[in-house]
């Protein structure tokens, strides 16, 4: 039997600073609304990319845990369903102001565990936290319809929970993704099995400890741990009936393709390439400054990043400019005050980005800016990489087929609007593009012709707000992007419809010969 202890509850018992860990604790894992230490025998070391200091350890949860987390979630099913929706939505209020009053914990969990600037990690926190506001609303988000189909005859539809759903996470949005998961999912009554992921699990730890003190009952939300095991694991899973996938092509084509087979409604969203066409008629101040914050924040290390400029006609000299703007960022530990950028997550990711970087050198591109080489010089043995600039690229180069993710804008030139709604069509991946422009006509060109799920017109990274849902295109997501994540979609996705027709009428006006047609209630 695992042990069970508690960890820390006061909101001011979270780190400040990159300074080493003298005792890192383990992750655990958390069942039936109480954290369980782990019997694993093989554990994965997480360390602040800053320093690459311990962390913590996060287990590869065992079969027998992950059963007992799946029988947890199961076995609070049915009272959750039964649970009425103002229940379940006063529940979320409560879920609510405690992220908030949690937020600045949180996001020290993502700064110190994922690296991102505190005040970055602050709007990782904000944005799941407003898809959990929305969810407030289910009480008129969820409501059916009816129709009298007939005489004394009516039709009504309804959304029920599907039962016990999973979610596997990516490392770069610790707590928006999550809770792109949570919120809505309990909301309409389902249960909930998270797999954050193995690189920085500590910002999940903290909500579902939020959600227990906000009076979620034991089983709604259980959280396991671990890599390529526990994802199959929960594809294989009979118990669980949905799984919502965030993170690259390589997982998320295998993991869409095993878990439909198996039955499961799947939603993933994956990887990206981003491009921004810059027109000569725009707003050349607010441009810059978009494209240097897009391409740069995070350390690049977002889904939503601008990563691939395409500058249209006499903008193909502007990279010089741009890398003005970049060299002004200040990259350093995340907690650092005025920090602009933090390290990337591994020192394999670095080792990645830098290859890329090479590769373009080789290949003939021009390194307008090299972020290569450099350090904050109070953390010499974090995973480094400054804003690096990548000019006269091609769409045959190594660098522009593959998502670098990372903190590299690389940049192709063309003549006209044309061809840059050409070049960016031809791209695999869909999943934002931008547009920099004065011109209204440009602008809705721009918007209706181009293949990407998320559009942004003088707008550097459209990721719409949970009344809306994220719309990725083409590779950028499974499926054909059927299922999209939150806003209305989000709910259709954790609910099953059934619709029910009724028939009453006083016994002595029903006929007393059976009809044997097909009935068409005309
Ligand atoms: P990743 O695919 O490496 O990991 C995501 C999850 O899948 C993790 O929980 C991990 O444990 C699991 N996983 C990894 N490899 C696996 C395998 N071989 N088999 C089974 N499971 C596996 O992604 P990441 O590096 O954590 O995140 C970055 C990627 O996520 C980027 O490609 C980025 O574009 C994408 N992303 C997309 C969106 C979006 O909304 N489109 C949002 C955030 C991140």
């Amino acid at each position: 039997q695992a042990a069970t202890t508690s960890t820390a509850s006061s909101p001011t018992e979270y780190p400040t600073s990159h300074e080493q860990i003298s005792q890192p604790i383990d992750t655990q894992m958390f069942v039936d609304n109480k954290f369980v230490s782990s019997k694993a025998d093989q554990w994965i070391d997480l360390y602040d990319p800053a320093t690459n200091n311990l962390v913590t350890r996060v287990p590869q949860s065992t079969q027998e845990e992950m059963k007992a987390a799946v029988e947890s979630a199961q076995k609070a099913f049915p009272a959750w369903k039964a649970t009425s929706v103002l229940a379940r939505q006063q529940i979320m209020f409560k879920f609510v102001a405690l992220i908030r009053e949690h937020w600045d914990r949180l996001a020290a969990s993502i700064t110190l565990e994922q690296g991102k600037t505190f005040a970055d990690a602050k709007g990782d926190v904000l944005r799941g936290l407003q898809v959990a506001e929305t969810a407030c609303g289910i009480t008129t988000q969820i409501t059916g319809e009816v129709l009298e189909v007939a005489k004394d005859m009516e039709t009504r539809s309804y959304r029920e929970p599907l039962g016990v759903i999973a979610a596997i996470c990516p490392f770069n949005f610790p707590a928006m993704i999550p809770l792109w998961t949570i919120p809505i999912a309990t909301v309409c009554g389902n249960t909930c099995i998270i797999k954050p992921s193995e690189r920085d699990p500590g910002a999940t730890m903290i909500l579902a400890e939020l959600a227990a003190k906000a009076g979620f009952p034991p089983g709604v939300l259980n959280i396991i741990h671990g890599s390529a095991k526990a994802v199959d694991f929960i594809l294989d899973e009979p118990a669980i009936k949905a799984i919502s996938f965030v993170g690259s092509n390589k997982a998320g084509e295998y993991i869409y393709q095993r878990a439909s087979a198996n039955g499961k409604r799947v939603q993933a969203n994956l990887g990206a390439k981003n491009h921004c066409a810059v027109l000569p008629d725009c707003n050349k101040n607010h441009a810059l400054n978009a494209i240097s914050g897009a391409a740069f924040g995070a350390a690049g290390q977002r889904c939503m990043a601008l990563s691939t400029l395409v500058l249209v006609g006499e903008t193909k000299d502007w990279a010089p400019e741009l890398a003005e703007r970049a060299k002004e960022l200040s990259m350093n530990g995340g907690f650092e005050e005025g920090a602009d950028l933090g390290p990337v997550i591994s020192p394999q990711a670095r080792e990645r980005i830098e290859n890329l970087i090479a590769s373009a050198e080789k290949e003939g591109a021009t390194i307008v800016l090299d972020g290569r080489g450099q350090k904050p010089e109070k953390y010499p043995n974090g995973n480094w990489i400054g804003p690096t600039i990548i000019a006269n690229v091609t769409k045959d180069m190594t660098c522009y087929k593959e998502e670098i993710f990372g903190p590299v804008l690389v940049c192709l030139n063309v003549p006209t609007l044309d061809d840059a709604i050409q070049l960016i069509n031809d791209n695999e991946y869909g999943n934002g593009s931008a547009v920099f422009t004065r011109s209204g006509a440009t602008a809705t060109r721009f918007q209706k012709e181009i293949e990407a799920g998320q559009v942004g017109i003088n707008v550097p990274i459209p990721v719409p707000l949970p009344m809306f849902s994220f719309t990725g295109n083409k590779k950028s997501v499974a499926g054909g992007g059927a299922n999209t994540f939150y806003g209305k979609p989000g709910l259709q996705f954790y609910t099953q419809q059934k619709t029910v027709t009724s028939f009453w009428r006083s016994e002595d006006a029903v006929s007393t010969r059976a009809k044997v047609n097909m009935p068409t209630h005309s």
